[in-house]
This record gives structure tokens, C-alpha cells and sequence, in this order.
């Protein structure tokens, strides 16, 4: 049921429009984003104690198979989520669980993964990217290959906080919320600051 109805949304809302999206290199449209929210595509693991509806991977593999039929950048979208909510069930504290899940569920946060370098693909635990503390706060050395990036609300950030490591022990997990851009601004340069938990590490 779940990939009939996928495959007809796609071929219906996806397919007809993406080449034109692509070629005017346009963010994807937010109504469409509003509608995959409503159908339960950014939930579709996460927990119902946290608005999601608790379908599993399977469920999950299915819809982005079955949007990326249409359009990559929209199947890669909606896995967005689903690796955020993954790296907060497992990894983050209550306090980010309460704080984040509910929002990524409904859309209201749209999350982006910020794991891969240029020469740094399935080899994670070569990464490069350096994070250290500077007072409260975080700095971070190098980053790119990040999907929706602009649109994003929450960044899961790959980094090595141990200098001294070249595998995947010096490696930590930060959550980093970064004001919404679009397409005209894509990079508003507003500072994460606020809640301890809207910039914090999930696991070091
Ligand atoms: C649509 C799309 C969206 C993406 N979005 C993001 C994103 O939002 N954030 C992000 O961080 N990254 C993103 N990526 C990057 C993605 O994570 C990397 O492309 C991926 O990790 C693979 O890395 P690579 O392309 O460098 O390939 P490589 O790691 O260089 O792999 C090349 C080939 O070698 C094989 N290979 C690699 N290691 C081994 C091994 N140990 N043994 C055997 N075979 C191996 C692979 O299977 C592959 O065939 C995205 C990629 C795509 C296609």
C-alpha cells in the first residue's frame, strides 16, 4: 500500500516537474514539502511518543525509493530526517529527544546530514573536518557535500573532536540549528545561540 501510494504521488507530483526544477536549479518547492509533511513521510520512524508514526526502515526505504523514481533530491530529502532522528533516538539525551523529535516529525524542523568530504565518502572514520571548544562554543573546520543545506533547520554534524585520532574513535556527533535560508539567501550568517540543547553534542 505504501508503494502504490508513493508511486502515484511521484508520478503524479514529482515526475512531471523535476527535470524543470533541476535545470532552473531550484530548491524543492515547499508546498510539496507541506504535502509529504502531511502524508507522515518525515516521521515515518520516529517514535509516536514523539508525533511520528513508528513504520520502520522498511517503510522508510520504500517511500525514498519510491520519490527518488521521481527525483533524487526529493527521496534524499525525506532520508534527511530519518538519519537525524536516528542519531537523536540513539545517541541524544532526553532533553534533545523532547526538544527535536516532534519538530523533524511534523516538518517543522527540516534537519540535514553533514557527514561527507570530498574525499571522504563511505570512509567516515577518515574525516577530517575539526571541531574544538572555544568557550561555550564550537568551532568548525571544513565542511561540504551538505544536501538542502540552506533549507535546513538542524545540521547533524560529523566531526573529529580528538586531533590526535585518525579513525572513528576521535569522531563526535554535534546538533547545530542554523537559521532558514532560501533561495535568495541561502546562508544567513545569524549565529547558532539560544538553547544549550539547539547547539549541542550528542555524543563524543
Ligand atoms: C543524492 C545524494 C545525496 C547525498 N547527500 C549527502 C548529505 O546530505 N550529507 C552527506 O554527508 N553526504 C551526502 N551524500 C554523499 C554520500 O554520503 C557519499 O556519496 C557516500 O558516502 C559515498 O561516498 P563516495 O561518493 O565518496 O564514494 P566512495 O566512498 O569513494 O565509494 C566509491 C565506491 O567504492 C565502494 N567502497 C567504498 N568503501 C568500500 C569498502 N570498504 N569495501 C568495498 N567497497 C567499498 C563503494 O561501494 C562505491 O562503489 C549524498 C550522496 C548522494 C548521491
Amino acid at each position: 500500500m505504501v508503494r502504490d501510494q508513493f508511486f502515484a504521488f511521484t508520478a503524479q507530483k514529482v515526475a512531471p516537474y523535476a527535470h524543470g526544477w533541476h535545470l532552473a536549479d531550484e530548491l524543492i518547492p515547499l508546498p510539496l514539502i507541506a504535502e509529504l509533511g502531511s502524508m507522515g513521510v518525515f516521521g515515518m520512524t520516529i517514535p509516536a511518543a514523539y508525533g511520528g508514526l513508528d513504520m520502520g526502515k522498511l517503510a522508510m526505504c520504500v517511500v525514498s525509493e519510491e520519490l527518488s523514481r521521481g527525483w533524487i533530491g526529493v527521496g534524499s530529502l525525506v532520508t534527511r530526517s530519518e538519519i537525524a532522528a536516528e542519531l537523536i533516538l540513539t545517541g541524544g539525551t532526553d532533553r534533545q529527544k523532547a526538544d527535536f523529535l516532534p519538530g523533524i516529525a511534523s516538518r517543522e524542523i527540516l534537519p540535514t546530514a553533514v557527514f561527507a568530504e570530498p574525499d571522504t565518502g563511505s570512509d567516515l572514520g577518515a574525516l577530517r573536518t575539526r571541531a574544538h571548544r572555544d568557550g561555550d562554543s564550537w568551532r568548525i573546520h571544513g565542511k561540504s557535500w551538505i544536501t538542502h543545506a540552506a533549507r535546513a533547520d538542524l545540521m547533524t554534524l560529523l566531526v573529529r573532536t580528538d586531533p590526535a585520532t585518525r579513525d572513528y574513535s576521535g569522531l563526535s556527533m554535534l546538533l547545530a540549528a542554523k537559521p532558514r535560508g532560501d533561495a535568495a539567501h541561502p546562508s544567513p550568517r545569524r549565529a547558532c545561540r539560544g538553547a544549550r540543547s539547539a547547539c549541542s553534542a550528542i555524543a563524543a
